[in-house]
C-alpha cells in the first residue's frame, strides 16, 4: 500500500524510446512519514542528496501511476507528512528499526533496504 515515487536519472532514447533508467526516490504511505530510498553506491543517503539528484535530472519526479510533480511540489508533500507517525522499534521485528531505516540529519526517514516498495 502507498505510492512510490521515481526520478528519471537517464532518459530513454529520444528516437526509439528504449532504455533509460528510473531511480526509486521512495514511498508515501497513509499515516506515516515519507520513506526515502537510499543508494549507498551512488552516495544518496539523505533527503538533501535526493534534492540534488532530482535537480540534476531536470527537477521532476513521477509516481507509479504516471503523475508528474516538480521538485517543490514533491517536497511540499513530503513536508506535510513529517507530522505523521514515526515508526518505533516495535513496528519492526526483533532487532528493531535500525537494520531497516534511519533518520537523516534533517529528520527524514531513509530506508536501508530496497525491498520496501
Ligand atoms: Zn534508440
Amino acid at each position: 500500500m502507498g505510492t512510490n515515487y521515481y526520478v528519471t536519472v537517464e532518459p530513454p532514447c529520444p528516437t526509439c524510446g528504449r532504455g533509460g533508467e528510473d531511480a526509486h526516490v521512495g514511498k508515501s504511505s497513509a499515516g506515516w512519514r515519507f520513506l526515502f530510498a537510499s543508494y549507498r553506491d551512488r552516495g544518496i543517503i539523505s533527503a538533501s542528496d535526493w534534492k540534488e539528484v532530482i535537480e540534476v535530472a531536470g527537477g521532476f519526479v513521477h509516481d507509479e501511476y504516471g503523475g508528474k510533480l516538480s521538485l517543490e511540489e514533491f517536497f511540499d508533500k513530503v513536508e506535510r507528512k513529517q507530522d505523521s507517525e514515526h515508526p518505533t522499534n516495535e513496528d519492526f521485528g526483533p532487532g528493531g528499526r535500525e537494520p531497516y531505516e534511519y533518520d537523516d540529519e534533517e529528520g527524514y526517514r531513509i530506508s536501508r533496504t530496497f525491498d520496501f516498495s
